[in-house]
């Protein structure tokens, strides 16, 4: 079964531009040098579903249209990745729904703490509706928490059109868990058919590579060339590139230390072509959807 990710974000955790910085990737003319922070949208089996909600979630979802999602997946509890999460009001409101949340038990603990009014027994009116399901490292089920189909127009984007008459059968989707080191904290990437993402790993254990078989697109966190203690530096990531061997390989989470887009894109063709790495190595860029 295939799916769709469209990259709503695929900048490092202050996003590009970084307030106040007169660099030249900051004042890039080019579109694509101006990154939110990191999440990403995936269609799969029918189902629409957002890995992680950061800072920018509301514009992500305003500037793409989008309206309903399935479940929101967190690879882990950095502000880059759940500010957003009180944003979530604007869908229950009109899905008259919690939003249904996945994630380990570690980023739920961590989540009730910074967001406790979410959690209270007597909430304040208008306090985020969310419903918590754990997972861990093992393939675990997505279900469609709708009356709503997602369509897509072409030159319009994602459009709604609520469904009439009763809701049908929910729909699920089994997702594969891809367990990363963040410095020392555990992160789970995930894989939706031929499309992996993987975002804020230092360190993928031996275990893991089986899962990452057969990929069409492979995306892989990165932040600068150096070594960094909680991101794969990039030829930490082009050495994986070369490794898991996906036909395509997409960079994110990028910091302003890349060169701008186009010549990021061509120094990575050269340094591919000078390393004999087959995979296809871009950077992502929002707004970019693929399919695999
Ligand atoms: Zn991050
Ligand atoms: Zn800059
Ligand atoms: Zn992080």
């Amino acid at each position: 079964m295939k799916a769709t990710l469209t990259f709503l974000g695929t900048g490092t955790s202050q996003g590009i531009p970084i307030i106040g910085c007169r660099c030249r990737v900051c004042t890039s003319p080019d579109s694509r040098d101006k990154r939110f922070r990191s999440s990403a949208f995936v269609r799969y089996g029918g189902l629409s579903i957002l890995v992680d909600a950061g800072p920018d979630f509301r514009m992500q979802m305003l500037s793409h249209g989008l309206c309903h999602l399935d479940g929101i997946l967190l690879t882990h509890n950095h502000k880059d990745h759940t500010g957003g999460l009180d944003d979530v009001r604007s869908l229950n409101y009109i899905d008259r729904k919690a939003v249904e949340i996945y994630c380990e038990e570690k980023v739920e603990l961590s989540i009730r703490k910074e967001y406790s009014y979410a959690f209270e027994e007597v909430k304040y009116p208008g306090a985020p509706e969310w419903n918590v399901h754990r997972i861990d490292d093992k393939p675990f089920k997505v279900f469609s928490n709708d009356g709503y189909e997602l369509e897509w127009v072409h030159d319009v984007g994602y459009r709604y059109k609520a469904l009439e008459g009763p809701v049908p059968p929910r729909k699920e989707v089994e997702i594969i868990p891809i367990r990363g080191f963040h410095d020392t904290m555990p992160v789970l990437g995930f894989r939706f058919g031929g499309i992996a993402y993987l975002t804020d790993m230092s360190s993928i254990p031996e275990s893991e590579f089986s899962k990452l078989r057969d990929l069409e697109h492979l995306t892989l966190n990165t932040v600068g060339y150096k070594p960094h203690h909680s991101h794969f530096s990039l030829y930490e990531a082009l050495d994986l590139a070369g490794r898991i061997g996906a036909r395509h390989t997409w960079l994110t989470h990028l910091s302003h230390s890349f060169p701008p887009h186009a010549e990021f894109s061509r120094e990575l063709g050269r340094l591919c072509s000078e390393r004999g790495i087959a995979s296809q190595v871009l950077p992502a860029f929002d707004g970019l959807t693929i399919e695999g």
